[in-house]
């Protein structure tokens, strides 16, 4: 096999999922935020095992991504649409029952129009300045929107990963201004959300990356493991350089393995000549340049070669390589290339 491995523990994101929910008080409904594939897992096995353990209600980005969620789960789960209801979306709402958040007057307008009757949540923009209505353009339409009957009003936080953030309470004050007496279910709260209490958890909360075990749920089960074949070692004498553009050079006589995984499996550029492999409990520097496929490691001192060595597992964590490559776990997840090969196990049996 020269495929690098993605190992997906779905009993360890069914327990991120409970615990998530646990987290809020006994009436609040937990979603799961698939977008992306499932933050790049494969969507259907995460639905699936997202729904056996009691999720009741999914989010995505955009509609073609709710089909692949009803097509995994079938009739029943609610599937709400974040970036609402585009031109040619109507066909793919209506037949696969998604409800669009509609983020503006004109998606309202549209939604009404070609689809009057079927399931609809509002967004709101509560100080982000991403999507949904403004609080302008929500007071001159609410009286005549709610008349219509959303099923959900909701709102995004722009800095819960930062629990000391002014924001965070303007925001919450201001979506209390904007829904407070409407009667309608409210959500407000993703991962970091939750995090910052009860007065953030509404009605129903949409965790993503805390299921999938990322920052900024510091409590969460890891879920991902990748695991690197090796392909080939060589003995490198002292001088010479190792990959593309000669960025490293070997100091002394070296082991050097080559190893199926680059960028084209999201193993992004930035981790080069500084990212570390685990050999079971042995870190082993990344040397040289990412290439397409395969990156270059220094086992000198395993004195062996390895046949699989780790970037993600139990010595490093997802959010840990993020910290090396500058930049956040769900690019780091959201990149995993489609070649992977996903290996599930745990979740539904039977
Ligand atoms: C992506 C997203 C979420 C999930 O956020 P996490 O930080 O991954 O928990 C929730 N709500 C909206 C609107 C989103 O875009």
């Amino acid at each position: 096999m020269a495929v690098a491995s993605l190992t997906i523990d779905l009993d360890a994101l069914t327990a991120n999922w409970r615990a998530l929910d646990r987290a809020s008080a006994s009436g609040v409904q937990t979603a799961g935020v698939v977008k992306a594939d499932g933050y790049g897992l494969g969507v259907g096995p995460v639905v699936r095992a997202l729904a056996h353990a009691g999720a009741r209600r999914f989010f995505v980005a955009a509609a073609e991504e709710g089909v692949l969620v009803r097509k995994a789960l079938g009739p029943g789960p609610q599937i709400n649409v974040l970036s609402g209801h585009m031109a040619g979306d109507t066909p793919l709402i209506r037949d696969h029952d998604l409800t669009p958040m509609l983020n503006s007057l004109d998606q309202v307008t549209r939604h009404l129009e070609s689809l009057p009757g079927h399931a609809f949540g509002i967004q709101l923009d509560t100080g982000m300045n991403r999507l949904g209505m403004e609080e302008a353009e929500w007071e001159a339409a609410a009286p005549f929107v709610l008349e219509a009957g959303p099923e959900l009003l909701m709102s995004h936080l722009a800095c819960a990963d930062d629990p000391d953030h002014a924001l965070n309470e303007v925001q919450l004050a201001n979506f209390h201004a904007m829904t407070d007496g409407t009667g309608i279910a409210r959500s407000f709260a993703a991962t970091g959300g939750i995090l910052l209490g009860p007065a953030y958890h509404f009605d129903l909360t949409r965790p993503g990356i805390g299921l999938y075990g990322g920052r900024p749920y510091e409590g969460a089960a890891p879920v991902v493991r990748l695991s690197l074949p090796v392909v080939q070692t060589r003995l490198v004498a002292a001088g010479e350089a190792v990959g593309y553009s000669c960025t490293w050079v070997a100091q002394q006589l070296s082991l050097i393995a080559t190893v199926q995984g680059g960028y084209a499996d999201g193993i992004i550029r930035s981790l080069s000549n500084r990212a570390t492999l685990w050999a079971g409990d042995v870190p082993c520097p990344l040397v040289g340049r990412v290439s397409m496929d395969l990156i270059t490691v220094d086992v000198s001192h395993l004195g062996h070669a390895p046949e699989r060595l780790d970037l993600i597992g139990p010595n490093q964590t997802l959010d840990q390589l993020a910290d090396v490559a500058g930049t956040i776990g769900y690019e780091l997840l959201t990149r995993l290339a489609p070649r992977l090969d996903r290996r599930y196990f745990g979740g539904p049996r039977g």
